[in-house]
């Protein structure tokens, strides 16, 4: 079977505000690279992605291209945009600039430095039987649900709880319709105290559409506060022995 053409959207928006940083989280250095480098590498290195379309923050797009995609020679990030005010506004910029809308799209944040050419590979094969794959894994402490006095209401059965990362991968026409769509119903989920936190959730919601569990790795950690960054350090210590 010929390979789809795959575009990856790397997502470099938002404030990031958790980290308590000056510099945007994708920015900081971790082991004398920008975060945002990391991610960006794996998909100009990987045999699966065709393009890549970068979303920064609003007024950052300039940044990007000098000290990030001309300094380390991205060839394939075909074009850079804004990003939006959510993570959600800031994938439908990217969606708008694929330019194969017959192939694949892999959603993935850049604040996720350690996604590798297995995982792409494997989410590719899931993505041509399912049309909609997540990376994710397990969870490995026992998760509860609250109410909202802070008190426990529920506790899933820990071997079907996983905790889902990116990349998200989508066929690029299914994808394209739920954040169509997701525009126009925006109002009507948000009333509906429906709060958007990732690609998959589009897809089940607008489309009603089963999203397949692919394997990511544990490695594969978002950025999010200051000690991520210790982690993050660690693990490319080791990679690197
Ligand atoms: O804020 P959070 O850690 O959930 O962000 C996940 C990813 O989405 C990050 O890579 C961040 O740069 C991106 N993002 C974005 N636009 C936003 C919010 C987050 O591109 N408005």
């Amino acid at each position: 079977m010929e390979k789809k053409y795959c575009t990856a959207v790397v997502l470099a928006g938002g404030s990031g505000k958790r980290m308590g940083t000056k510099v945007h989280k994708q920015y900081l250095m971790l082991k004398g690279y920008p975060v945002l480098y990391y991610s960006l590498k794996a998909f100009q290195d990987s045999a699966w992605i065709d393009e890549i379309v970068l979303v920064s923050g609003a007024g950052e797009e300039e940044y990007c291209q000098k000290e990030i995609v001309e300094k380390y020679s991205f060839s394939k990030v075909h074009k850079i945009v804004a990003g939006g005010a959510e993570r959600y506004n800031s994938v439908w910029n990217g969606l708008q600039q694929i330019t194969e809308k017959d192939g694949f799209v892999y959603i993935h944040d850049g604040a996720r430095p350690f996604v590798d050419e297995p995982m792409l590979e494997r989410v590719y094969a899931d993505v041509c039987k399912y049309e909609a794959c997540v990376v994710g894994m397990p969870v490995k402490d026992t998760i509860k649900i609250a109410d909202t006095d802070g008190f426990i209401k529920e506790t899933p059965k820990r071997s079907l709880v996983w905790q889902i990362q990116t990349p998200q991968v989508f066929s690029a026409s299914l994808i394209c319709y739920a954040y169509e769509e997701l525009g126009r119903r925006e109002k009507e989920l948000l009333d509906r105290g429906i709060q958007i936190t990732d690609d998959a959730m589009v897809v089940e919601e607008i489309c009603g559409r089963k999203v397949r569990l692919t394997e990511g790795s544990y490695e594969n950690m978002k950025l999010t506060t200051p000690e991520d960054l210790e982690i993050a350090e660690t693990f490319l210590r080791r990679k690197n022995r």
